[in-house]
């Protein structure tokens, strides 16, 4: 049955702002139009998953979201296709504790499998494997799309609705149910390899290489530390084992860190002896090995709440993708000024994106490289910081990624996603955000 509360501090992921909201938590589909109606009219609402979205795409500040993690049923499985559906709210981590024994993987997956499936697809999430599969969207086969001046939709790849949904940030409605392809495994290990690489010209050389065989490339790269070390990391590249067991990752466990750490922990040299030490640590050891997906795919979700880590006020994580043509000179320039500015992060991740598309109005990748990293949030000080990347990132025809936003400005978020005009034209009047009320005016 649908409870109501009401919530006076709730926040996101990266914990900036948090605000009070009216949230409704329905426990079954049927009860969706109701929610729905909840809105119509009235104050706005918009649906939520587990929240792991750092920035304001899942606030509504003083208004409704309808908390989907309450409906988190698989619904049907074809073992010969490998074709699931399932309720919105159902996790990944509650999908591969099921799938992974029967030799089924998510198609692609974000950092965390802390994620509802229909969150994902609203953001049309992409993994380690993007430059082979392309985003998750492009391996949903059909969804069920709830909107307040629409009897319920089924939409399949193609439909113009489809398309606006699909990383459409729950604007153009409700997801209820998501159909999705998955991918057999032989077993739940992979052969991961590590490459430690001097700057940034090596990382690209490497990522090229590894495009052909190797399905899952990743690196953290060290945005601390400048000199000789900038733009050092560790390249990983990794493929599904053929034999092993099928054993499915530990339920939650691992440790949490219990309370915010104080502001001044975090400064400018813990941040560099972290990268420094990192560096150091991953260069030891064997450079091939087989890993269980779990620490391969979802490192930090053995550290439960790691996101305290950065203290009371917060973190922002900057995440922006450069086309291909200008992806290595706007690289080498966004790492040199971080690394000049004391306020790099503890880990920050580089990637190749290939050009495969689901076509998402909204999606975020595009053919070309990928940097994303945290970082503390100082007020002032950290805002002019990202204007002064957005800059960059503009003037290299990239783009920054909404669910790590929450602070990009109207001019950028329009000049980046030339569609979003399909999108505002195919919202559900009901529904918006803060993310939305900033970006589309
Ligand atoms: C540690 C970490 C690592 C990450 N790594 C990656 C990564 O590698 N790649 C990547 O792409 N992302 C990554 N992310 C971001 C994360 O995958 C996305 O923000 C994801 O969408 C969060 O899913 P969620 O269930 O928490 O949804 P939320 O954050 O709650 O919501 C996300 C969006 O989906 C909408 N939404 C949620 N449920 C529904 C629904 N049922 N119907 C309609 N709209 C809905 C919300 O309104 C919101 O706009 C990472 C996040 C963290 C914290």
């Amino acid at each position: 049955m649908t409870r109501s509360t009401t919530r006076l501090d709730y926040t996101s992921w990266g914990r900036v702002v948090r605000v009070p909201h009216q949230v409704i938590s329905p426990g079954y589909r049927d009860e969706l139009p109701a929610c729905l109606h909840m809105g119509a009219g009235k104050a706005p609402l918009l649906a939520v998953g587990m929240r792991r979205s750092y920035g304001d795409s899942v606030i509504n500040t003083g208004n409704t979201l309808v908390d989907m993690t309450g409906l988190d049923r698989l619904i049907a499985f074809d073992a010969t296709t490998g074709r699931l559906r399932c309720e919105a709210g159902a996790t990944l981590d509650d999908i591969l504790r099921v799938m992974v024994p029967r030799g089924w993987f998510l198609p692609t997956t974000p950092g965390t499998r802390f994620v509802t499936l229909g969150g994902a697809v609203a953001n049309d999430v992409h993994g380690k494997n993007h430059h082979r599969a392309g985003s998750i969207g492009c391996a949903v086969n059909s969804l069920t799309l709830l909107r307040s001046d629409a009897p319920p939709q089924r939409l399949h790849p193609g439909e113009p609705l489809f398309h606006a949904t699909l990383g459409g940030l729950g604007l153009t409605g409700i997801i209820s149910d998501v159909d999705i392809t998955l991918i057999p495994i032989k077993s739940a290990f992979l052969d991961v390899e590590r490459i430690p690489y001097g700057n940034i010209e090596e990382f690209f050389s490497i990522a090229r290489e590894s495009m052909e065989g190797f399905e899952h490339t990743v690196s953290w790269i060290d945005c601390a530390n400048g000199g000789q070390a900038l733009g050092r990391g560790i390249f990983q590249r990794a493929n599904w084992c053929q034999d092993g067991p099928l054993t499915p990752h530990q339920s939650r466990g691992g440790l949490a860190i219990p309370f915010d750490l104080p502001t001044h922990m975090l400064n400018g040299t813990t941040i560099r002896l972290f990268n420094t030490l990192y560096n150091h640590l991953q260069q030891r050891g064997a450079h091939r090995q087989r890993t269980h997906y779990a620490p391969f795919f979802y490192p930090l979700d053995s550290l439960r709440n790691w996101n305290r880590m950065y203290g009371p006020a917060g973190l922002y994580q900057y995440q922006c993708v450069i086309p291909q043509p200008h992806a290595q000179e706007a690289i080498e320039a966004l790492v040199r000024v971080i690394a000049a500015s004391g306020a790099g992060s503890f880990l920050a991740v580089l990637k190749t994106f290939g050009a495969r598309s689901a076509g998402g109005y909204l999606s975020f990748p595009l053919e070309g490289a990928t940097l994303a990293l945290d970082f503390a949030n100082r007020g002032a000080e950290t805002l002019h910081l990202m204007s002064r990347l957005d800059r960059i990132v503009a003037e290299a025809g990239g783009r920054l990624y909404a669910a790590k936003d929450g602070r990009m400005p109207a001019a950028m978020f329009q000049s980046g996603y030339t569609d979003w005009n399909r999108l505002k034209n195919l919202k559900d009047p009901a529904t918006s955000s803060d993310f939305w009320r900033r970006v589309s005016y």
